[in-house]
C-alpha cells in the first residue's frame, strides 16, 4: 500500500522517508503572514501518510480544517549524504506531484504553543502522491507549471521557477543533515492559494502537461 508506482514501467518502489519543506514560495509566505525562514523549515511525514493515485484521503476526527498544499515531490534513486548542488540531479530517480494535507487549525495551535508540526502534518492519509515520472521526462525541473483542483475548480496554479530553493538546493541542503535514501520522496513547497477541502470533495493536482491524479476526500 504505500509503495510509490513508477509510471513507465509499472514497477514498485517502497516509500522511504518523507521530507517536506516549508514556506519556499514568496507568495506563500505572505499568504500565512510569515516571513522567509532561514535556514528553511523542514519536516517530516511518516511513510504511512502516502497515498496512492485514486486514492481515498479521510480527513481526521480531530480536525474541521484540512488544506490541500500541491507540490512538486522528488523522489530519491540513489542514496547520498553531503550531496553537492551539482550533483543533486543525479540523486533524484523522478518526479511526481503531491499534495501536503494539512490540517490548519491543528497546526495553529501548535505554531501558538511552540510545538512540533507532527499530528497537522503526518497523520494517515496526509501525503497523496501520484505515479512518478522517470528523472528524463522532467528536462527542467524549475519550469514546472503545477495546478491543484477540487470538483473541477482551479484553487492554486504556480510555477516551478518561483521557488526559493530550488530543487538540486532542496537536495543539497537536506543532505547536509539526513541521509537521503532510495525511495525517499522531497516535497519542496507549494505556491500560494492553499485552502480547505472537505469531505465528499475531489482533489485533482498536476503538473501540467506531464502527469495528474485525483484524490477523494471522505
Ligand atoms: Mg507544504
Amino acid at each position: 500500500m504505500h509503495d510509490l508506482i513508477i509510471r513507465q514501467t509499472h514497477m514498485t518502489v517502497p516509500v522511504g522517508t518523507i521530507y517536506c519543506l516549508g514556506k519556499n514560495y514568496e507568495k506563500h509566505i505572505r499568504e500565512m503572514g510569515g516571513a522567509g525562514p532561514t535556514p528553511p523549515v523542514i519536516f517530516i511525514k511518516p511513510r504511512t501518510a502516502l497515498v496512492r493515485p485514486g486514492g481515498i484521503v479521510h480527513r481526521p476526527a480531530i480536525s474541521s480544517e484540512m488544506h490541500h498544499e500541491v507540490e512538486l515531490v522528488a523522489v530519491i534513486g540513489k542514496k547520498g549524504k553531503g550531496i553537492p548542488e551539482d550533483e543533486a540531479m543525479d540523486h533524484i530517480q523522478g518526479f511526481a506531484i503531491g499534495v501536503d494535507l494539512t490540517l490548519r487549525d491543528v497546526q495553529a495551535v501548535a505554531k501558538q504553543r511552540g510545538e512540533p508540526w507532527a499530528v497537522a502534518k503526518g497523520f494517515d492519509g496526509s501525503a497523496p502522491v501520484s505515479e512518478v515520472l522517470v528523472r528524463t521526462e522532467i528536462p527542467d525541473p524549475q519550469d514546472l507549471t503545477l495546478r491543484l483542483s477540487v470538483n473541477g475548480k482551479v484553487r492554486q496554479e504556480g510555477s516551478t521557477r518561483d521557488m526559493i530553493l530550488t530543487v538540486p538546493g532542496v537536495i543539497a541542503y537536506l543532505s547536509t543533515i539526513f541521509t537521503l535514501e532510495p525511495g525517499d520522496c522531497v516535497f519542496t513547497g507549494t505556491p500560494e492559494g492553499v485552502g480547505p477541502v472537505e469531505p465528499g470533495e475531489t482533489i485533482r493536482a498536476e503538473i501540467v502537461g506531464h502527469i495528474a491524479a485525483e484524490w477523494n476526500v471522505a
